[in-house]
């Protein structure tokens, strides 16, 4: 039996991490939940998963999460501060990160620091703060177990190999909605043409990540921590499909790859089960119906986020965080209207290009770089409109 926590347990990640631990029931029990305003789903999976402890992030919310929870018999916290405390919790084994965002960083380290493993959704973890969260995880040999699909797809055909055989890590893309389009066709893109993404049913951020190419950028980041690889030998290809969730290529020139349907409960499952392979559910790759694969290069000239994330992740130290800031404040404000499609990566190139580096920062040190780009992103949508 292990013990699970959820943070983020009311998105897409964690509905449906509780949707793999509901298909297990002698394998998890849910120890721990947490939302940020959702406060009447959190409360029906507290009625439904009987954990100890839920927690809401918005502090305003916590009479109304006790209200609704006052005949269970659960513990009822609220506050930045209560989900960091949820995350360190003695009682669990794994802490399954689905935070979006840059807040998911603190819950990261607090977990590992307690010494727990980490299934990782949150990206923004690593890409804002890898260097603090990788030499955490190997001093307290706690693992990080990648949930992303393709950072599962690489760490399922890493197993059994050694890592000198490695020759390049290729991340693949869908592409996102507007594959193939021009600056000119994205000039007046709305908020709901980008949030359909032709494979995938995911959060409206990383849905907004995937159209501008920004989410690839992300994931390259995350690569580069994961698994310690140069970010020269990480790739990213272009494939329409989604059945190859991402391959490694190995110094005798042999690749292996991971497929499957784009289906997310597989690489939930794996991280959670870990180094198990159970039987699941997720339904099966009908290959008498698929007819081609299709790879591609990425159009970095028209989508400019993935070479902003190449320019922040080769250079390090706080110029990861602050493109990740400035894309989440950009992308909010685009989903507000307040800003073009186009506007979003040409607010992140001027925020990365306004920013002193520092090298090296730690946590508040990366707190504030986080703050000052979010202020610089809102400045420069309000000038560009
Ligand atoms: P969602 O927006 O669907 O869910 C985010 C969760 O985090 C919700 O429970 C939300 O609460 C909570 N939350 C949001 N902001 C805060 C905050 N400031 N403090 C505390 N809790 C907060 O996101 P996804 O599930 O799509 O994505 C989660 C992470 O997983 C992201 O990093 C994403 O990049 C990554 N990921 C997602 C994939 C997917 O298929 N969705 C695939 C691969 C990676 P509430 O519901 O109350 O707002």
């Amino acid at each position: 039996m292990k013990t699970v926590t959820i943070l983020g347990a009311t998105g897409s990640i964690g509905t449906q991490a509780l949707s793999v631990a509901s298909a297990f029931p002698d394998l998890f029990r849910v120890h721990g939940l947490s939302a940020n305003r959702q406060v009447h789903l959190l409360a029906e999976q507290a009625r439904r998963f009987k954990p100890a402890k839920v927690v809401i992030a918005d502090p305003a919310l916590y009479q109304e999460l006790k209200a609704l929870c006052s005949d269970l018999p659960v513990e009822v916290a609220a506050g930045a501060s209560a989900l960091c405390e949820l995350a360190a919790d003695i009682k669990h084994d794994i802490v399954l990160n689905a935070l979006v965002g840059f807040a998911g960083l603190q819950p990261t380290l607090m977990a590992l620091a307690a010494g727990k493993d980490v299934a990782l959704a949150n990206k923004e973890s690593l890409v804002a703060g890898g260097h603090l969260v990788m030499p955490l995880a190997r001093a307290q040999q706690k693992a990080i177990l990648p949930v992303d699909s393709e950072h599962s797809a690489i760490f399922q055909c890493l197993q059994g190999q050694q890592a000198h055989t490695i020759e390049d890590l290729v991340i693949t893309a869908s592409g996102g909605p507007f594959f193939g389009r021009t600056q000119a066709d994205l000039q007046n893109v709305t908020p709901q043409a980008a949030l359909k993404h032709p494979n995938w049913s995911m959060g409206a951020k990383i849905t907004i990540d995937s159209a501008t190419m920004m989410n690839k950028g992300l994931e390259v980041i995350e690569a580069h921590w994961l698994f310690a690889m140069d970010y020269d030998k990480i790739k990213v290809v272009v494939h329409r499909e989604s059945i190859v969730h991402s391959m490694v290529t190995f110094h005798d020139g042999a690749v292996l790859a991971q497929l499957g349907i784009p289906d997310m409960y597989i690489p939930i499952q794996y991280a959670l089960t870990y180094p198990n392979r159970l039987h699941g559910n997720a339904p099966r790759l009908a290959w008498e119906t698929v007819q081609s694969l299709h790879f591609a290069p990425p159009d970095t000239e028209n989508f400019p986020s993935l070479r902003l994330a190449y320019v922040a992740g080769k250079m390090g130290g706080t110029l990861p965080a602050v493109m990740n800031a400035a894309n989440e404040e950009a992308v909010r404000l685009f989903l507000a209207g307040e800003v073009s499609f186009l506007g979003i990566s040409r607010i992140i190139d001027t925020v990365m290009n306004k920013h002193k580096v520092i090298i090296a920062p730690d946590f508040d040190a990366l707190v504030d770089a986080d703050q000052e780009a979010r202020q610089l992103a809102q400045e420069c949508a309000k000038k560009k409109g």
